[in-house]
């Protein structure tokens, strides 16, 4: 079977071409012309020899998988669907900004974890994506951008493993995918604006701390261990204080000196402003109780199988505004997307679920919280 060579990194392609009896910067060579020129045909790359360039014909290909769909949004967001093969499709959302170009990437085929509010997550699970799979999205992307825009120079400036899929249950995978992006000779993207977004695999926060240290994302969505038990069904294994300490940890080795705190907003169900208090009181018990970590409020993006409804405005408001006060950085998300389905959680490709998550999450009783003191103290899911 022939090699896919988006499946290495640096070091991955330099033993590959040692195999073929090759020097290490040949291997160099070779993964410029993928990922810095997007090329595809070994033919094209006219300074490799043409005895390598035969080589590699025979026992290598660059291989990414097949463009199912592209939408464009209103607001400039473009969302890509890919084949990955067996059934599964995967999502890639580009979203420009004045000052950046960032790329939302996905890690698997549905996602095991599943959470209530997201619609990956009630998709069930299919497989994990390989290196290839993930780094074809931003290789697809950054190159299909940049002929779109007549642009030679780079597009994509920030990735965020936020697309479908948990990125530390494919640790594996995803090493050599997020080191792909990092190299000088492949993306070149800067360890601060490449960021792995995680609902909280402890031991894989640690080990990214030591392999990869890259900006971290972790999705709380509670203040309390109870109502994150119901919320993201990983708390039951790996608890608030647990995950805590794995971001203070983490912080020692962070290219930021901050984490981001992801906090979807689902009304009734934990956007009181009690709660936000009792969020100030958790966190100022790690870290020394210092400015560690910014909180980013995403405003739920509804999906009817949710049975959860977004905040309102000035709750969402009255939340961060809780937060504020008491000196947390705190950020809303600005929803981008939306009209093609690309904003955060709604990414639900198609997937073929392996795992049944789908519908054991039907069978759970869902009861959305009607607006009120008690009901909010309350909340059943
Ligand atoms: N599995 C990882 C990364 C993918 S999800 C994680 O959970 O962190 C990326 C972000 O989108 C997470 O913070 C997730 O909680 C959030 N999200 C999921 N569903 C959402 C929805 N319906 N509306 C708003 N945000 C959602
Ligand atoms: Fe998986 Fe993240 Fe969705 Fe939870 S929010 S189900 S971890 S993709």
């Amino acid at each position: 079977m022939k090699a896919n060579l988006l499946d290495f990194d640096i070091e991955g392609l330099a033993a590959f071409c040692a195999g073929l009896g090759e020097k290490p910067f040949r291997a160099t060579q070779l993964f410029r012309w993928i990922h810095q020129r997007g090329e595809a045909d070994f033919s094209a790359m006219t300074d490799l020899a043409k005895s390598l360039r035969d080589k590699l014909a025979v026992s290598a290909h660059i291989a990414a998988p097949a463009l199912l769909s592209q939408h464009a949004s209103v607001d400039g967001t473009i969302k890509w669907l890919f084949d990955v093969g067996g059934g599964d499709a995967v999502e890639a959302v580009f979203i420009p900004e004045t000052d950046r170009g960032t790329l939302c990437i996905s890690s698997q085929a549905g996602c095991a974890v599943g959470c209530r509010f997201c619609s990956t997550g009630h998709q069930g699970f299919s497989r994990n994506l390989s290196t290839a799979e993930i780094v074809s999205q931003l290789w697809f992307a950054e190159h299909f951008l940049r002929k779109h825009l007549g642009q030679s120079t780079r597009v994509i400036s920030n990735v965020v493993m936020m697309g479908m899929g948990e990125p530390l249950q494919n640790y594996a995978a995803l090493i050599p995918a997020l080191r792909v992006m990092l190299s000088d000779h492949g993306y070149g993207l800067s360890r601060r604006r490449v960021t792995v977004s995680t609902s909280g695999v402890v031991p894989m926060m640690d080990r990214l701390a030591g392999d990869c240290p890259v900006a971290l994302a972790v999705s709380l969505h509670a203040p309390d261990d109870l109502l994150r038990n119901q919320l993201v069904p990983l708390n039951l294994k790996y608890p608030l204080a647990e995950l805590l300490g794995a971001c203070e940890r983490y912080l020692a080795h962070a290219p930021r000196d901050f984490i981001t705190l992801e906090y979807c907003m689902l009304d009734g169900v934990n956007d009181s402003v009690e709660q936000a208090q009792q969020l100030v009181g958790l966190l100022a018990q790690y870290a020394g109780g210092a400015d560690w970590c910014k909180l980013n409020l995403i405003p739920f993006n509804p999906f009817p199988a949710s049975g959860l409804l977004c905040s309102p405005p000035q709750q969402v408001q009255a939340f961060a505004q809780a937060l504020m006060a008491a000196g947390l950085t705190t950020t809303i998300r600005k929803t981008r997307g939306q009209d093609i389905d690309a904003a955060c959680g709604q990414l639900a490709g198609d997937v073929m679920d392996r795992t049944r998550v789908h519908e054991r999450m039907l069978n759970q009783r869902t009861v959305r919280v009607v607006r009120g003191p008690t009901a909010r103290a309350g909340a059943v899911l």
